[in-house]
């Protein structure tokens, strides 16, 4: 038996809301949104994640955003009792593993995932930045879908290529379904897109990327971050489809209607 205080879950948030993003778009998840980032991409729509919160906050009723809050960290079997009250017949597609960067707390995630099945028997998708692969190996038996990131340097200011590459081949040499998003903003670099589409096209071709065009931040920073113009996108999906068969463009679906 791992000891206690392994068991424990640095957490932000619980609640039930519809996907917003990537593939899984429109469908009801159950989200689990856990504290921590190692990365600091510059357009982060969540920087309250890249600490661990004093306390986190737990909707009580699936969709009715009536949240409590509960000290950091959390006991295992505590956030399996607040996700067996979440659970209604029929309600949720799947559990989205999210953040911040969930393979952070991988240790615990190995103890969690195989009791959060047998609890729920829901499919679990993990949303991560996809620069962790010893982590994501931790884990890989106990997931039936990734999203990952590849973040391209000119729009998020990191630079993670060899990190994307292990992990993707991880994913696809494994039974999960996977696919790759790429936030793309005005400045982005064209040959940034041809490197990633070279990047999924040697582990396959056939692996879904998305294309999001980032959502104008609402605060003001330094240095605001532009979406693309109708050209850039359509230039930019044609240049990934000589390498990819399925290049498709989503925006963040949630933020036009106005969830969380
Ligand atoms: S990986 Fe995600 S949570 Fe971390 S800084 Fe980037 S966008 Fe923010």
């Amino acid at each position: 038996m791992p000891a206690q205080s392994q068991l424990t879950a640095r957490l932000i948030e619980i609640f039930s809301a519809i996907q917003g993003e990537g593939l899984n778009v429109g469908t009801r998840q159950l989200f689990i949104r856990f504290a921590l980032c190692d990365l600091r991409c510059h357009f982060c729509d969540s920087p309250q994640t890249w600490e661990v919160p004093s306390f986190c906050r737990i909707e009580q009723t699936p969709g009715c955003r009536n949240f409590e809050t509960y000290p950091n960290p959390v006991p295992l079997s505590l956030l399996l009792g607040w996700v067996e009250r979440q659970n209604q017949p029929g309600l949720h597609d799947s559990i989205s593993l999210t953040g911040g960067e969930p393979l952070l707390q991988a240790s615990f995630l190995v103890e969690f995932l195989p009791q959060l099945h047998r609890l729920t028997g829901l499919p679990v998708y993990l949303e991560t930045g996809g620069h962790r692969p010893e982590q994501l190996a931790m884990i890989l038996p106990y997931l039936n879908s990734v999203g990952m990131d590849i973040k391209l340097p000119s729009v998020s200011g990191e630079n993670r290529w060899q990190a994307h590459a292990r992990f993707l081949q991880l994913c696809h040499d494994s039974h999960v379904d996977v696919f790759v998003k790429l936030i793309i903003s005005a400045t982005t670099h064209p040959p940034e897109l041809k490197q990633a589409a070279e990047l999924v096209a040697d582990c396959s071709p056939s692996i879904p990327v998305i294309l999001q065009p980032v959502t104008p931040l609402q605060s003001p920073h330094d240095l605001p971050i532009l979406p693309p113009t109708p050209e850039q996108v359509l230039e930019w999906q044609a240049l990934m489809k000589h390498h990819l068969k399925s290049v498709r463009v989503i925006p963040q679906t949630h933020k036009m209607i106005d969830q969380l």
